[in-house]
């Protein structure tokens, strides 16, 4: 059976939430209001991002700076790749984050070209950076990473996700197998609403478990 791994970047694939460490570097608004609303279900993630990320006036060179500062890759993602290259598992980097930050990161670690990235395109206006998603494909998904997870498994995908947020939350009740974060949002969320995951502080045990599994022959 085709498999898929779905990642989240922020906080889950680097350790740091890129997005939340620039809001709280250079933006004075209260911009974690529109994280409650999100949790109330009152809005959607991308509408969420978008007035978030709408509040950050800033440039590309600054935010990468800044970040370079202080992001550093979870243990073990560039083996986690390689694993998946090895046993034909499809990678898909999905987030609500900045596309421009990602590709930086992954490049540094020379990735770029060996995961795809599923995420809002930005746009620097000189206001704020402006976000466009992607269109749903279907219409009665709860936002893009949902929709995505739906696509790989009405492809006949096994899908596997790994995250850490409020933003992970619509997806993961969509995919067959399913690792958090270690006392995340998402780890929180998951126990309220008996969602079965598997809690993770590192990729090592992401590729053990893939080791592990036999071979899947059905979902
Ligand atoms: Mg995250």
């Amino acid at each position: 059976m085709k498999q898929v791994l779905l990642c989240d970047f922020d906080g889950t694939i680097v350790t740091t939430d890129t997005c939340e460490f620039l809001l709280d570097t250079f933006v004075k608004e209260d911009w974690r209001t529109f994280n409650t609303f999100l949790e109330r279900g009152e809005i959607t993630l991308e509408e969420c991002t978008r007035k978030q990320l709408y509040m950050l006036n800033i440039s590309e060179e600054t935010a990468l700076k800044t970040l370079e500062k202080v992001t550093s890759f979870r243990p073990h993602f560039t083996e986690l790749v390689d694993l998946c290259d090895a046993k034909g598992i499809c990678f898909v980097v999905v987030s609500g984050g900045l596309d421009f930050v990602i590709k930086h990161f992954l490049r540094i670690k020379d990735l770029e070209k060996r995961v795809h990235v599923y995420s809002a395109t930005s746009r620097i206006t000189g206001d704020g950076i402006e976000l466009s998603f992607p269109k749903l494909v279907d219409c009665t998904s709860l936002d893009f990473k949902e929709d995505l997870v739906k696509q790989y498994n009405e492809q006949g995908f096994r899908t596997i996700y790994v995250g850490d947020g409020l933003s992970d939350f619509n997806a993961v009740g969509r995919a067959d197998f399913l690792f958090v974060i270690k006392d995340s949002k998402l780890a929180e969320l998951c126990k309220r609403e008996n969602i079965p995951h598997r809690e993770i502080t590192d990729f090592q045990e992401v590729i053990k478990s893939l080791n592990d599994a036999p071979s899947p022959s059905s979902r």
